[in-house]
């Protein structure tokens, strides 16, 4: 019943960090050995791969190197086609999601009590472990999700990390009911958070470099937009900073209300300028950073995003063009998210 799985499957993988602009690129398509599912693992056959920052990043080298040659990735919707010993919670056929948050020891204290996310031993896919931008991989069963049946693979891949971080993001913000939110960069996750938003009654603010990502905001529902740098037209609950920009910090901060919380949410940010007490943290201001995201969170924002009819917005790359997609994603301005697809 099961269909056959090659023997060897095309996969990128990183060679040397560096610029993806360079030649000889970061990162180079290569034939591989097809992964086998280790105990209570299974294997998916990719159908599309979600295109994130942070792929950049692990090609760049922002972040260190945690495997040699890794293979980048962690928005895969797949197809369940062979389950490991132990497994059993999917079936041979299944559509799930494998997102970036691979493992954690389960038995830490911060396992133990919620927070899983600040696990120290936790593991992430396509930084860890090898991950989609292959034509298959593996995942740990009680790591995956099911994913909501109304959406196609495309616009589900982006869900699973844009989708589930920016949910995070949110959730960290904040956020009073009715109050207001500024979106600092609107790329895949900025997109994301702000339908979220919107659906629950929260009126929001984007300020961003691109005119045309300004313009997709407006086209969203946000109530205005404008420069990375401009005053805000109304103070500010609470904000989210998607780009990994630390020098937007300071104007994200004047921009807040008396008592409004700033949530950081790359797991890469630039230095931040020195800030002035008065002008950026007093009036009982706060800073957090986000870090990753727990199961609970994928959970809920898997559901709320099917309830709510949350919607990503892609531009598509065949998988042979990775390189490409990821070069566009560095580029910017991108309306929405950018998905690899399969055939
Ligand atoms: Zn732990
Ligand atoms: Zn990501």
């Amino acid at each position: 019943m099961s269909e056959t799985i090659p023997a060897t499957m095309r996969a990128w993988q990183v060679t040397t960090p560096g610029p993806v602009e360079n030649n000889p690129a970061p990162l180079s398509l290569v034939t591989k050995p097809t992964p086998a599912p280790k105990m209570g693992e299974i294997l998916v056959k990719v159908l599309a791969c979600g295109v994130c920052h942070t792929d950049l990043h692990v090609t760049e080298g922002d972040l260190p190197v945690h495997r040699e040659h890794v293979t980048p990735g962690h928005e895969i919707v797949g197809q369940v086609v062979k389950i490991g010993e132990g497994a059993h919670r999917f079936r041979l056929g299944d559509r799930i999601g494998i997102p970036w948050f691979r493992h954690a020891c389960g038995v830490c204290r911060f396992c133990r009590s919620g927070k899983e996310n600040l696990c120290p031993h936790s593991v992430y896919t396509g930084w860890d472990y090898d991950g989609g931008y292959a034509e298959y991989t593996t995942v740990p069963e009680g790591f995956a999700y099911r994913l909501p049946d109304q959406f196609d693979a495309v616009t589900a891949a982006p869900l699973l990390c844009a989708g589930i971080i920016g949910y995070r993001s949110y959730c960290r913000a904040n956020i009073p009911a009715g109050g207001t939110l500024g979106l600092y960069g609107f790329g895949g996750s900025a997109h994301l958070a702000a339908q979220l938003a919107i659906k629950q009654g929260i009126e929001v603010h984007v300020f961003t470099r691109g005119k045309d990502a300004q313009k997709f905001a407006l086209a969203l529902g946000c109530t205005s937009a404008q420069g990375a740098y401009d005053q805000s037209p109304v103070p500010l609950d609470s904000s989210i900073l998607f780009a990994p920009a630390g020098q937007m910090v300071p104007n994200a901060l004047a921009n807040l209300a008396p008592g409004g919380t700033l949530a950081l949410a790359g797991i890469h940010l630039s230095d931040v300028p020195v800030l002035n007490y008065q002008q950026h943290l007093f009036h009982e201001k706060v800073v957090t950073s986000v870090e990753s995201n727990t199961r609970r969170d994928g959970e809920e924002f898997l559901t709320l995003a099917a309830r709510l009819g949350i919607k990503a917005q892609v531009t598509t790359y065949p998988f042979e063009e990775a390189l490409t997609a990821l070069r566009r994603v560095k580029q910017g301005n991108l309306d929405g998210a950018c998905v690899l697809t399969f055939d």
